[in-house]
């Protein structure tokens, strides 16, 4: 019999994120896409970091989205709510396309397990009848950072119908059954999804890691799938029967493998420890620090050593716009540490100029506190009478022209995975013109990313008929790697789907 149940995978296949996993269900008439980000290794190949793609097509072309003429959907991109930033300011086209309808589309639903644009970054552009599911958190996220970006066509959300959820909610889509779950990452808000397809339990694990803060999360995301399949096996018996087998199994895993094939031992209180180490013998005044903007768990280790030792800390007045948002609708208590404007020791570097509408509000939001003594310019640092740690993206000449002379200082790169998440990874440019002025560089890091033997008991532990690989360069590595634990392990293509049988 075919498999009522087929997965194409558009993206996210032998390389490192840019998750787009096209799933339909005949069964329930179900045509779905899980995540839709684009990866950013091949988009740096395409595209200078400063250079914007301006309509869908110019990035269908290069297979960096989903290409429809080689599914079996239609109108999976907007016709009216394409921004283009240089014909218009967003203002003109949030007016102009306000009461507009795009055509009718045969996808019901595009799931967003996460606020890494790596598993996001198309969603500007899709057909305004989709739905895009996500948690609230998540969205939250993915929207305060584009409110603190620049006005272009990936960060333009204008009429996206959002279907918001928690943990523990089930999304229902005619019928088909799919419960997301939250599993610990390098950024609040991750889900790993199951769903309850006509050929069985299929799960997608998102990215998740084992090693952080709120390892428990991706636990539970486990402890669900065995759940629901227990409520399977007795409410369907026959099927355990005819599979023969002790007890029904998952269909599929559909698994991460960043770094399915190398390891460290390490852990977020680890980087926190190490940054202790380095401050008990400390001959530096002050520090640069770089580490993903959208890591929190990071900042906040960071920021806690800060604290400790009586230093200042030093952000991008974007950074305390985006902190801001956050803390304000914090839902989980780790969001409300650190505090932007509670917090005494967090000093804002403003811009020479105000030119973007976030730039005013945080600027007002810090006077009306009167916490404006914290909003500093980059002359001040020179006459800063305190230790501080600088969070930097980039090494720009008015900093380094700013640095105090008279100090010494030391850079620490702390970056989550280079190339995983976002493309732009210049920490080698960074360390080459620090080290002509003097200035060492430290590394002190912890993976966003499960481990090989997390990998190994996650899969175990999950049991899956097959197990596709997905968000790694190693993916015949899996096979190599499960050969003698009875686990079958499918290597996907691109554009060429598998069918879900529930048998092998
Ligand atoms: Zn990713
Ligand atoms: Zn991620």
């Amino acid at each position: 019999m075919p498999s009522k149940v087929k997965i194409t995978f558009c993206g996210g296949v032998d390389e490192v994120g840019g998750n787009q996993v096209f799933f339909e269900d005949s069964g329930y008439n179900v045509k779905l896409f899980l995540d839709f980000g684009i990866n950013f290794v091949k988009y740096a190949n395409h595209f200078d970091p400063h250079e914007e793609p301006r309509s869908p097509s110019e990035l269908t072309d290069l297979y960096l989205l989903p290409k429809e003429n080689k599914l079996s959907i239609k109108n999976l991109y907007s016709k009216f709510y394409i921004f283009d930033h240089e014909k218009q300011n967003y203002i003109q086209k949030k007016n102009k396309c306000k009461d507009l309808t795009d055509p009718p589309t045969n996808i019901d639903g595009i799931l967003i397990s996460h606020p890494h644009r790596d598993h996001y970054y198309g969603i500007s552009m899709v057909n305004r009848n989709i739905p895009i599911y996500t948690g609230v958190v998540t969205q939250r996220i993915i929207k305060a950072y584009s409110e603190a970006s620049k006005s272009v066509m990936s960060n333009f959300y204008e009429g996206l119908l959002w279907k918001l959820f928690r943990t523990r909610n089930v999304i229902e889509i005619k019928g088909l059954r799919i419960f997301p779950v939250h599993v610990d990452h390098s950024i609040p808000a991750a889900y790993g999804f199951i769903i309850e397809s006509s050929e069985g339990i299929v799960v997608y694990s998102g990215d998740f890691r084992m090693h952080g803060p709120l390892s428990n999360m991706t636990i539970d995301l486990i402890d669900k799938t065995n759940q629901l399949k227990e409520e399977h096996n007795s409410k369907h018996p026959d099927d355990s029967k005819k599979s023969k087998k002790a007890d029904l199994k998952i269909n599929t895993l559909i698994c991460e493998g960043t770094q399915i094939n190398k390891g460290a031992i390490e852990s977020e209180e680890m980087v926190e420890n190490e940054l202790r180490r380095l401050m008990a013998n400390n001959p530096f005044d002050y520090f640069l620090v770089k580490y993903n903007r959208l890591d929190w768990d990071r900042f906040r280790s960071f920021n806690n050593i800060a604290k400790e030792f009586d230093w200042n800390y030093i952000i991008a007045e974007k950074d305390a716009y985006f902190y801001y948002l956050l803390n304000n609708k914090a839902m989980y208590d780790t969001m409300k540490d650190p505090n932007i404007l509670e917090n005494d020791n967090i000093y804002i570097l403003l811009r020479k100029y105000d030119r973007y509408p976030w730039q005013t509000k945080i600027r007002n939001i810090f006077n009306e506190k009167g916490k404006n003594h914290r909003l500093i310019h980059y002359d001040d640092l020179n006459n800063f009478d305190k230790n501080f740690f600088l969070f930097i993206t980039i090494m720009s000449h008015r900093l380094k022209n700013n640095l105090p002379s008279h100090l010494n200082g030391a850079f620490i790169s702390s970056d989550i995975d280079p190339y995983s998440e976002e493309y732009f990874d210049n920490s080698n440019t960074i360390i080459h013109k620090l080290k002509k002025i003097g200035i060492p560089a430290y590394r002190i890091h912890a993976s966003g990313h499960a481990k090989p033997h997390d990998i190994i008991n996650f899969v175990l532990d999950i049991n899956p008929l097959r197990l596709i690989p997905i968000h790694t360069d190693n993916q015949e590595f899996f096979k190599k790697l499960f050969r003698n634990r009875n686990i079958n392990v499918k290597i996907p293509e691109k554009y060429m789907p598998i069918d879900l049988t529930g048998e092998l």
